[in-house]
């Protein structure tokens, strides 16, 4: 039984960056200590951060890489996913070595979403080192579905620990408003959070606005003629905002196309509200970059999620950061790490990971190539512990 010591030229603390402090860790990489004693460290020449949380990942989608050209738009996107998503044969090899990839990069904690049981075995407990969230999600348009709908994600739900995973929502264009409340309604009997992809696209926008566009005619394509009378009136908010439960966390994912307005409506409506970013993911489906520097980081709770390899160049949260960096320069790298690290933690409940503490666990990771303490697109992460 070996501690290690290991110091850097910065350290990811109390979500500043900090010089001139070490980490104690235990050989299983326990934090034994956070001191200014600098005798027998080892030395990093970089900075320390704790392990990535991926706030946002369908693992399920992990075998489908390159399989669905970039920039398709939503409607594209979501009709190709159904032609390549296979019952696949090498499916479950697959997906585990992405999951191996994504440790190897860094990420300890993974808020993952569950269309079926096919990634279930691999997020039991002690079947891999990272922690799951897993969201069993729903979709289904007919009202009179809603009920069978809920039933059967709870019956899903409770193939994993009790505690990590909840019956949750799609999106705003693929539920019924009673699927939406029912869901909510028992997220706040178990209190548990939920997840919603919100405000991805501009077809989405546009169907809200409108009622017409590629995602309309997606929806009459496969049978939903007449289109629910939700579409065509204005925002997606004064449909939605009525629908969610008061209390429970909400995690907004994408929000690609989310404006000043909404975002402060958002801020006033006395929801727990929640902000996943997957901006590789946006450039890969639409070709856009999540709207970063509307975001108040005293504010706004926000975290980063890779999305799935179906739509996204890798599964690793160091690369969302980069294109965060690169494009947003008012964003701080600090803000930057704080969202790819104790804001997911934080969400979950994740205790043990997130931030550098005493009796925390939650990975030291090393950066190099920084410049005055900022992420740029030759930094490389070394797993230190
Ligand atoms: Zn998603």
């Amino acid at each position: 039984m070996m501690n290690r010591k290991i110091s850097a030229d910065l350290l990811f603390y109390k979500g500043k960056w900090k010089t001139g402090l070490a980490i104690e860790v235990s050989d299983q990489g326990k934090i034994i200590q956070i001191s200014d004693d600098l005798t027998d460290c080892e030395f990093f020449a970089g900075a320390l951060v704790p392990g990535w949380i991926n706030a946002h990942c369908h693992l399920e989608l992990s075998n489908l890489e390159g399989r669905i050209p970039p920039h398709t738009g939503m409607a594209g996107f979501i009709q190709k996913l159904a032609t390549v998503r296979p019952k696949g044969t090498n499916g479950p090899t697959a997906i585990h070595s992405q999951l191996q990839k994504m440790y190897d990069r860094g990420i300890r904690g993974i808020g993952d979403i569950s269309n079926d049981t096919s990634t279930f075995a691999l997020k039991q407990k002690g079947a891999h080192p990272m922690r799951f969230f897993t969201f069993v999600e729903l979709f289904g348009l007919d009202p009179n579905k809603a009920q069978y709908l809920v039933e059967s994600g709870i019956k899903m739900s409770t193939a994993l620990p009790s505690g990590e995973a909840s019956v949750s929502w799609h999106a705003p264009y693929s539920m019924s408003a009673e699927l939406i409340e029912k869901i909510g309604a028992l997220a706040t009997l178990n209190n548990q959070p939920l997840n919603l992809h919100l405000l991805e696209s501009s077809e989405e926008v546009q169907l809200f606005s409108s009622g017409t566009g590629p995602l309309a005619d997606f929806l009459k394509h496969i049978g939903i003629t007449p289109l629910p009378d939700r579409f065509g009136k204005g925002d997606v908010l004064d449909f939605l905002l009525p629908l969610l439960p008061k209390g429970i966390p909400i995690l907004l994912v994408h929000v690609t196309e989310l404006q000043p307005a909404q975002l402060e409506r958002l801020r006033n409506s006395g929801l727990n509200i929640s902000y996943c970013l997957c901006p590789g993911a946006n450039l890969y489906i639409h070709n856009k970059l999540p709207p970063a520097d509307l975001f108040d980081p005293t504010r706004d709770r926000v975290m980063l999620g890779t999305d799935s390899l179906a739509g996204n160049w890798h599964l690793d949260i160091l690369e969302e950061i980069k294109l965060l960096s690169k494009h947003f320069p008012t964003l701080s790298t600090e803000t930057l790490m704080y969202w790819a690290t104790q804001a997911g933690a934080d969400f979950w409940g994740w205790q043990d990971l997130g931030e550098f503490e005493v009796g925390k666990q939650p990975g030291i990771l090393g950066l190099t190539g920084l410049q005055n303490g900022r992420i740029y697109s030759d930094t490389q992460l070394t797993v230190l512990a």
